[in-house]
């Protein structure tokens, strides 16, 4: 794994190549772009790639056994061997830009147990705190963060910090972290993942260089996608039904599975398949937004290619749509804004299984 691996953020990946380059790192970053674009493995490869020392590792070759104190012949016989010099480690000739996926520094990074590269998410906090897993950072967790902060490095020249999902960050974490990037320790680079830069203080924002994450082509989804495992025909299914985004794919991909296991024809298959939103009232909304999405885009497409009477009616459906999609973030029944969706595009002509059939 090094950037080659973070594909479809080509302009982004160059400017983080070449800060590395210059050492100029800022700081304080806040990788901003939609769920599923790769904010968070960037900043992994970054981490990686700021630590890398380009010298590969070689374990240490075992001692040789040391003979029998009560052996005497063996001990007189074998007379200590002079340790062999250790040689000189090769520097790889690899990109500095880039990790070498082979120094001490890279294989701690790869394995997640790297002492400079801390991970805070909710995960982690629930580990730290010794506590359920919460959906908020708490301010005792960014005031960790700001007494690792302070101490220096184990094995690197940089200590990175990657807040991943920083919108779970509560206002009084926010301000708990303000004094790390106001007085970044040297060598020090925080590094915020969020989708929704809304949610963060007005002073955090100032005080961070942004870093722009676009939707992905949908090529490079598609070359994702089969990497994990998806057959190449549900793969571009997936890539088209994901608008850019990896998350909304897998989404899709559930919703594929949900529909495909209905019965055709079932009168009551709309109401099955609201039924299976998930219990959480966060991923509910989530997945309620995306299918009113996949459904706002079939709309649109059926009334490009209607017309007369038909065209009318999608007319009307999607200017209902655009109004249920509008409510998604009050205070509604989700299932029950779903349900009327459904129901609705259904009476206009557009079947629930049209859905998951690639724009
Ligand atoms: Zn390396």
């Amino acid at each position: 794994m090094s950037f080659s691996s973070i594909l479809g953020q080509d302009k982004t990946v160059k400017r983080l190549r070449a800060l590395i380059e210059s050492g100029r790192v800022p700081p304080a970053m806040i990788f901003h772009g939609a769920a599923g674009t790769g904010k968070f493995l960037t900043a992994l490869e970054f981490a990686k790639a700021l630590n890398c020392s380009h010298t590969p590792h070689r374990e240490k070759p075992a001692a040789p056994p040391q003979p029998d104190e009560n052996d005497l012949f063996a001990a007189a016989a074998a007379p200590a061997p002079a340790p062999e010099p250790e040689p000189e480690p090769v520097k790889l000739h690899t990109d500095p830009s880039d990790s070498c996926g082979a120094c001490i520094s890279c294989l701690q990074a790869l394995s997640g147990a790297h002492p400079d590269i801390r991970i805070v998410d909710t995960a982690f906090q629930a580990a730290l705190l010794d506590e359920d897993e919460s959906a908020n950072l708490k301010i005792d967790t960014m005031r960790e963060l700001t007494r690792w902060a302070q101490q220096k490095p184990l094995l690197s020249a940089w200590k990175v910090f990657i807040v991943r999902d920083a919108e779970a960050l509560m206002p009084a974490a926010q301000n708990a972290l303000l004094k790390t990037l106001e007085e970044p320790p040297p060598g020090t680079s925080v590094i915020l993942t969020v989708s929704r830069k809304t949610s963060l203080l007005a002073t955090i924002l100032s005080r961070s260089c942004m870093v722009e994450f676009g939707l992905l082509p949908r090529a490079a989804m598609k070359t994702i996608l089969e990497a994990n495992g998806a057959l190449p025909e549900e793969a571009s299914a997936l890539a088209a039904l994901g608008g850019g985004s990896l998350e909304k794919a897998a989404e899709a991909g559930t919703f594929l599975k949900r529909i495909s296991a209905l019965r055709p024809g079932d009168t009551a298959r709309i109401f099955k398949f609201t039924a299976g939103l998930p219990r959480d009232s966060h991923k509910a909304r989530e997945e309620v937004k995306t299918l009113l999405d996949l459904l706002l885009a079939k709309t649109r497409a059926a009334w490009r290619g209607s017309e007369g009477s038909a065209k009318d009616r999608f007319t009307l459906l999607l200017r209902r749509t655009l109004d249920l999609r509008r409510m998604v973030d009050r205070n509604v029944s989700y299932a029950l804004l779903l349900e009327t969706a459904l129901l609705e595009s259904e009476r206009a002509g557009l079947k629930l299984e049209d859905l998951v059939n690639p724009v």
